[in-house]
């Protein structure tokens, strides 16, 4: 799971990283509120997933309460690479002298950990290692051994820092290792790491990828709902996001894997998945089939029940609710056989719901409306 900037830089603060003093709104009022809190200038920053949002204009410094107001009600709504603004960072502007760059990835090639660190901050390591390979330092570290000393020493001589700002590098390299490896990070980055003219280093912007299971385990409290993930998961069900465009919803791993080959296969794009388990009541039905409807990428719902512990007459009652209170706004396609199937489909067919036997006569209509 992808965090947002302010939870990242909560992580990072918790850990001993010093980052600005910042407040998280939703309202244009509620920025010129922070704004004066904190003390102008101040910086506002759109909460979203997606990189670079300085280059997309999604980072604003406003030196007056009456910008902080105007700005934050521009960036509150608008869209920043697609994703919708609905949160924003209003930030203390932190003057440097210097913009240095800071993560810890994993590395798949090696089964190691890898830092990177560079001097030439503020621009994205991808153009970083192909434009400027040689201002980037890279250091492996074995994950039996962990980060050493030596590590941190390589890392600041390569870069030339001395002290105090050295000194303090070394602090925030192992802080930073102590967030990635509690979390079981895919990626914990602070671009930029800011070198303030007294040496002092400021975190300004956190990118951190934490293993959904780790945060769960570590107790990770988010102030938000985290996604699809997360509310499939308070439902005891496993979903899966993809990037196509059908929804695809099955009772048993086996099922939803034949049917996301077969959409595939009919040219179809999963556009993500839901494994409803066995013995699913209408309740879960319908909420598993509202949690995908609600998915902006999904065109079309494909639900396919072979019913052996699940009985249909229960998964037509969840379908029905789901009709009902979405009068058509989302194709539903229904596969439906098994236990309980007369039943099922009289509940069905009672209140017009057409559905389909055949599970390749199903996902070739799914795939059709989806097109
Ligand atoms: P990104 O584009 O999504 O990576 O967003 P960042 O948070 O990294 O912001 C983009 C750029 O804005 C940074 O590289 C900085 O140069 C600048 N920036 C962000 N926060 C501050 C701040 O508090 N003070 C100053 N002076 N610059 C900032
Ligand atoms: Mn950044």
């Amino acid at each position: 799971m992808k965090l947002l900037e302010h939870e990242g830089l909560r992580l990072l603060s918790e850990a001993g990283i010093p980052v600005p003093s910042f407040i998280v709104v939703k309202s244009p009022e509620e920025a010129e509120r922070a704004a004066s809190r904190i003390g102008l200038p101040v910086v506002l920053k759109a909460q979203v997933l997606v990189g670079g949002r300085g280059k997309a204009g999604g980072v604003k410094v406003v030196e007056s309460l009456e910008a902080a107001r105007r700005v934050a009600s521009e960036l509150l709504g608008s869209r920043i690479r697609g994703e919708i603004v609905e949160e924003l960072l209003v930030a203390e502007v932190v003057e440097h002298v210097e913009e240095l760059y800071l993560s810890i990835i994993v590395d798949r090639a090696s089964n190691s950990h890898l830092v990177l660190a560079s001097r030439m901050g503020g621009i994205d390591v991808e153009e970083l290692s192909k434009n400027h390979p040689e201002a980037l330092v890279r250091v492996s570290i074995d994950p039996l051994t962990g980060l050493r000393d030596w590590h941190t020493r390589i890392i600041l001589k390569r870069l030339g820092l001395s002290s105090p700002a050295g000194d303090r590098l070394r602090g925030i390299i192992k802080s930073l290792y102590n967030v990635y490896t509690h979390y079981n990070c895919d990626l914990a980055e602070i671009n930029p790491l800011s070198l303030k003219s007294d040496g002092e280093l400021v975190a300004l912007d956190a990118k951190v990828i934490v293993d959904d299971n780790a945060a769960r385990v570590r107790g990770l409290k988010l102030g938000r709902e985290v996604g699809a993930e997360s509310e499939a998961s308070k439902l005891g069900l496993n979903y899966v996001e993809l990037d196509g465009e059908i929804g695809i919803v099955c009772n048993g791993a086996g099922l939803t894997m034949a049917t996301m080959d077969l959409v595939n296969s009919l040219g179809g794009r999963p556009a993500c998945f839901l494994d409803l388990g066995g013995g699913a009541t209408a309740e879960l039905v319908y909420k598993a089939l509202k949690l995908l409807s609600e998915r902006p990428h999904v065109k079309v719902v494909f639900l396919n029940v072979l019913a052996g512990i699940t009985r249909c007459d229960e998964v037509a009652a969840g379908v029905v609710r789901i009709y009902d209170e979405l009068g058509g706004a989302k194709k539903i396609v229904v596969r439906l056989v098994g236990t309980n199937e007369d039943e099922g489909r009289r509940i069905l067919e009672s209140r017009g719901i057409s559905y389909f036997t055949r599970m390749l006569d199903a996902a070739q209509e799914a795939v059709k409306l989806a097109s």
